[in-house]
C-alpha cells in the first residue's frame, strides 16, 4: 500500500524550532521579502506601485514620494496584517500552527501554544481564514473536466430537553426548529482529481440560502463542455440546460458506474470532523470562513508544510483589510452578522468571470 503523504519526508519541510527560534529582525526580514517579493523586499507603496519614497523611520515607515500619493506606509499598510499589535514572529508562530492543523486549529488552543489572548488568537485564525479564501473566490480560472456538486448544512446543535412528559413533543419540535434556524447550507463545487492534470483539482465553497443558487454560480464557474455531477436534489435540474449533466439517487446508491457525488461528499466528511472533532461548533455567520479553510486545505492536501506556510503568509500579504474583522472586539454588536447568505452570493456573481 502507497505511504500516506503525511507521513512522507516530502510533507515535512517546516520546522516548528526555526519558527520559534526566529529573532523578531529575521521575521520582519521575511515579512518585507513576501510582501515585496517582485522588488526582492524593497518598499512598494501600497496606493500606486511606485518605488520612489521617502525614509520616515529607518526600516519601517515609508512615504511615498509621487506628487499626487504621498501615502505614507509600512509592510503591512493595506493587508491583513495592518495595525497589527503582535510582534511579525508571533503571527509567525500563529501561521506555523495554523499549516500544521490538517483539521483546522481552534482558536483555544492558539492561543496556548503562543501565549495571546483569546480574543487575539480568535481574531488573527479568522484572518487566516479569509487570506485562505483568496483561491476559493478570486481564482478567475474556469473549474473544467469533471466537476462535482453539493450541500450540506453546519452549525447549531440540538438543545438538550428537560425531560418533560406533558409537552415533550411540542418542545421536540421547537428545539428542531431553533437548530435548524441556526444552520447555514455550504455548496461546495469540486473537480474531480485527475492525475493526467499537472495541479491540484480546485475546490470551491459557496455560504447560500439553497442549493440552487449555486446553478447560475456554476455557469460563471464552470467550463463550458466540462461533466457535471449532482445528486437528484430537483433543485439541480437546470444544469441539465448548461453541462452534460449525471445524476445519482442517493435514496438508492452512492455510485451507479455512472454518476457519483463521492468527492464533493468527502469535502463535507472533512468538514464535519473539524466541526466535530477540532472546533467543536462553527459559528454562525463564519461558516463560509471554516468552509474556505477547509477548501484550500483539501485542494492543498499533497504540498509539503513549508510550502503551505509560505502560501497562508503570502495569502494574507495580499489580502486587504478585513472590513469584518478589522476592530472585530471594539465594535461588538454593530454590523459583524449582516446577512452573511445574501453577501456571499452577490460576490461570487459578481466575480466578473
Ligand atoms: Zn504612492
Amino acid at each position: 500500500m502507497a505511504q500516506h503523504f503525511l507521513l512522507s519526508s516530502k510533507a515535512k519541510t517546516l520546522s516548528l524550532r526555526s519558527v520559534f527560534s526566529m529573532s523578531e529582525e529575521r521575521a520582519y526580514a521575511k515579512f518585507k521579502r513576501i510582501r515585496w517579493i517582485s522588488t526582492k523586499g524593497r518598499p512598494v507603496c501600497p496606493k500606486c506601485g511606485s518605488e520612489k519614497h521617502w525614509v520616515l523611520i529607518a526600516d519601517r515607515k515609508w512615504k511615498c514620494s509621487v506628487a499626487k500619493c504621498r501615502t505614507q506606509f509600512s509592510v503591512t499598510s493595506g493587508t491583513i496584517f495592518a495595525s497589527r499589535k503582535l510582534k511579525f514572529r508571533k503571527i509567525l508562530e500563529a501561521i506555523a500552527i495554523f499549516t500544521n492543523g490538517v483539521l483546522g486549529v481552534a482558536a483555544l488552543r492558539l492561543q496556548r501554544e503562543i501565549k495571546v489572548e483569546y480574543k487575539t488568537a480568535w481574531v488573527l485564525a479568522h484572518k487566516l481564514r479569509e487570506a485562505m479564501g483568496i483561491d476559493n473566490h478570486d481564482d478567475f480560472d474556469e473549474l473544467d473536466g469533471v466537476v462535482e456538486v453539493d450541500g450540506a448544512v453546519f452549525g447549531g446543535k440540538p438543545k438538550r430537553i428537560a425531560n418533560d412528559p406533558v409537552n415533550w413533543e411540542g418542545l421536540r419540535a421547537a428545539s428542531k426548529a431553533e437548530q435548524l434556524a441556526k444552520k447555514r447550507l455550504i455548496v461546495v463545487v469540486r473537480e474531480r482529481e485527475d492525475e493526467a492534470r499537472d495541479r491540484p483539482a480546485r475546490v470551491r465553497t459557496f455560504h447560500l440560502s439553497k442549493e440552487g443558487d449555486a446553478v447560475p454560480i456554476m455557469r460563471k464557474l464552470v467550463k463550458q463542455g466540462s461533466i457535471v455531477h449532482a445528486d437528484e436534489a430537483s433543485q439541480y435540474d437546470s444544469l441539465h440546460g448548461y453541462f452534460d449533466t449525471k445524476r445519482i439517487n442517493h435514496s438508492k446508491s452512492y455510485s451507479d458506474g455512472i454518476a457519483c457525488t463521492n468527492q464533493a461528499e468527502s469535502f463535507f466528511s472533512r468538514m464535519r470532523r473539524a466541526e466535530r472533532g477540532v472546533y467543536n461548533s462553527i459559528g454562525r455567520g463564519y461558516t463560509s470562513y471554516y468552509a474556505s479553510e477547509m477548501a484550500w486545505r483539501e485542494e492543498n492536501k499533497r504540498r509539503p508544510n513549508g510550502d503551505l506556510f509560505g502560501m497562508i503568509l503570502s495569502n494574507a500579504l495580499a489580502s486587504p483589510i478585513s472590513r469584518r474583522l478589522k476592530g472585530y472586539w471594539q465594535r461588538q454588536g454593530s454590523d459583524n452578522c449582516a446577512d452573511p447568505d445574501k453577501a456571499e452570493l452577490i460576490r461570487a456573481l459578481n466575480l466578473g468571470r
